[in-house]
């Protein structure tokens, strides 16, 4: 990034609690995640949450969904403005509301679940201003609420729940995330006694079931049902996940689509045309194993050998010009349709391959 600091000059920049630089990195990391009620203590949120749930028009925020704000405008606050004093009704509503699924969902209170001898495994409770260690130059945010974690009241407004924004920065917390990230991108399948325990738990819970009075037809019906779900839940797949591959859908998104190119078959194919000794020599180089290696395909006809190469060489005559790059990357094969009925579909060994691109749909061919 042009004129971006380096890693070093921002902590030496840091070192100087008294700089502008300080001073603005402070104030934008204390506006991208707190650690206390907007403006108010919690005794404050507490009597404020009371009052307001006494109407009996109050609705629960964690149940209602975030109202848009107005549209700003581009003048100086005005009294006067009609949409003005609907940006500032907007914002206290905001606060008010924020304060309140706080006080609902972050309030952190201690016991058995996390108490490690007598002391709270979260480190509650936990008071502290923004410092900055002198030594290593570490900052240290500010949380002014004992009993609060940390967060973003943007986010808190949208999803109106408990998240968790903590400012990494750096040190132990980056690492124990990026710790955190791989194990879940490396999540391995299952193992397949695990895959049998589950089904046969599921099998030992569910004799009422099976033995119950249910059609069989319904009994088969849940069962598996049963079995997928508790399958997924071990292997943490998200549901996302499961819809996506339940709809066909790719579960990644890319910008290209690679095709294969038989090049070294292809590039021997062509120097049988030459007789060159030295063209015989490279080819041989080239290729350890010169003999051509096929598919040996059956159909009504009988058996035809078959290679990938045949694709580049045997195409249809109005293509018979097109470079073997474009070629290659516009074709699609298909399966013909009378063929399909003609022969016996498993033996053609045709691969048949969803349209990818529209380009290609006139290039379609047989092989
Ligand atoms: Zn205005
Ligand atoms: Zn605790």
């Amino acid at each position: 990034i042009v004129n971006s600091l380096s890693p070093q000059e921002i902590h030496a920049q840091m070192m100087n609690p008294q700089s502008t630089f300080w001073k603005e990195m402070v104030d934008y990391l204390e506006s991208v995640h707190q650690g206390e009620f907007i403006d108010k203590t919690m005794t404050e949120v507490q009597n404020d949450v009371a009052y307001a749930a006494s109407d009996p028009d109050y609705k629960d925020p964690t149940q209602t969904l975030p109202e848009a704000p107005p549209y700003p405008c581009n003048h100086q606050p005005d009294v006067k403005c009609h949409n003005c004093t609907k940006c500032d009704t907007w914002w206290q509503s905001f606060k008010n509301n924020v304060n309140d699924l706080l006080y609902r969902s972050n309030i952190h209170s201690c016991g058995d679940h996390c108490t490690v001898k007598g002391e709270c495994k979260a480190k509650f409770p936990r008071p502290y201003k923004t410092t900055v260690d002198e030594k290593v130059g570490y900052i240290i945010l500010k949380k002014l609420e004992t009993r609060l974690n940390t967060f973003t009241t943007t986010l808190t407004y949208l999803l109106r729940s408990n998240p968790d924004v903590t400012s990494l920065l750096s040190g132990t917390a980056l690492k124990s995330v990026a710790a955190y990230v791989t194990d879940y991108i490396t999540e391995t399948p299952l193992k397949t006694y695990t895959i049998f325990q589950t089904i046969c738990d599921v099998f030992n819970c569910q004799t009422t079931m099976i033995g119950g009075t249910l059609r069989d037809q319904e009994k088969a019906r849940k069962l598996p049902t049963q079995i997928v779900n508790s399958l997924s839940v071990r292997m943490e797949m998200g549901a996302p996940m499961a819809a996506a591959y339940l709809l066909g859908n790719p579960d990644h998104y890319t910008s290209h689509r690679f095709r294969t190119v038989y090049w070294k078959s292809y590039s021997s194919e062509v120097l049988k045309d030459w007789d060159s000794t030295d063209l015989d020599q490279l080819a041989e180089n080239d290729n350890p194993n010169p003999k051509d290696q096929v598919v040996v395909k059956r159909s009504r006809e009988g058996y035809t050998a078959y290679t990938p190469i045949m694709d580049y060489i045997y195409r249809p005559k109005p293509f018979k010009d097109v470079c073997l790059y474009d070629w290659i990357h516009l074709s699609r094969k298909k399966l013909l349709p009378n063929i399909a009925s003609n022969s016996d579909a498993s033996q053609t060994g045709t691969a048949v391959e969803a349209q990818e691109d529209s380009r290609a749909k006139s290039l379609i061919h047989k092989t």
